[in-house]
């Protein structure tokens, strides 16, 4: 059976440090695909459609990486994309708690779903979207916490 791995996210926007998860866990499955999740009530500080455009130029001619967005739960999406591994980041003992209740209350929704993480490496474990949007906002220069491919 083909190892999918979901990398859910809101990836707004897509940082150095969501990269480095992608790239790092790729030899882990046969697939990784990202999903930005949204809801319907409240917009993202990027549009939907930026995120998508961004992250797929980040990873153009991987074959193994897909971009998709998705709203709903997680565990549904995962049942529908035949994933059964869910990829997540973990910078600080605050992510890991927050991660931890995700993870165990998916396991009981899909008992079948494995969820994995990586450690974020050292150098990246300040960079968060919350930070990057807020200097985007405020007029300064984030290019150093995203991606060389994506221009602002
Ligand atoms: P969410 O809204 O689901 O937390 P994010 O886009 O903020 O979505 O993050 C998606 C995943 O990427 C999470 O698992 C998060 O912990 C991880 N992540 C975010 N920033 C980093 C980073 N700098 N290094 C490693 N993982 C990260």
């Amino acid at each position: 059976m083909e190892k999918i791995a979901l990398f859910p996210g809101s990836f707004d926007p897509f940082t150095i440090g969501h990269e480095s998860i992608v790239s790092r866990a790729l030899p882990l499955f046969d697939k990784i695909i990202v999903a930005i999740g949204y809801n319907t009530d409240k917009d993202g500080f990027f549009s939907l459609d930026r995120r998508m455009t961004w992250i797929k130029m980040v990873f153009k001619g991987e074959k193994n990486i897909e971009v998709i967005k998705y709203r709903g739960l997680t565990v549904d999406l995962c049942r529908k994309v035949n994933a059964r591994f869910i990829l997540r980041g973990l910078r600080t003992s605050a992510d890991f708690e927050y991660e931890r209740a995700i993870a165990q209350m998916n396991k009981v929704m899909y008992p079948e779903i494995e969820t994995v993480f990586l450690l974020t490496l050292p150098e990246h474990t300040h960079i968060t979207s919350t930070v990057v949007r807020e200097i985007i906002r405020l007029g300064g220069d984030a290019h150093a916490f995203m991606p060389e491919k994506i221009k602002l």
